[in-house]
């Protein structure tokens, strides 16, 4: 037969066990969006403006100028 003492003791426990979950679903969804948030700070670092090479077009990084290949006429004078 229960007592009135383990009733109170394992209605504490559903409580604790509770609140443990509900803490720890909590934190989940904190964690979650702070990860594409850094994902999203690194893929713009690593972006670089483009622009076309004057002499061929070839697309090579913005403020190099010609694109240095064999092909292009700039580099074949
Ligand atoms: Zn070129």
């Amino acid at each position: 037969m229960l007592s009135f003492g383990k009733i109170l003791m394992l209605v504490g426990v559903a409580l604790a066990v509770m609140v443990v979950w509900r803490w720890l679903k909590s934190r989940d969804r904190e964690d979650a969006p702070a990860k594409p948030r850094t994902g999203r700070r690194k893929r713009e670092a690593l972006t670089q403006d483009m622009e076309p090479c004057p002499a061929c077009g070839t697309f090579v990084p913005a403020g190099t100028g010609a694109c240095g290949r064999a092909e292009c006429p700039a580099t074949r004078g």
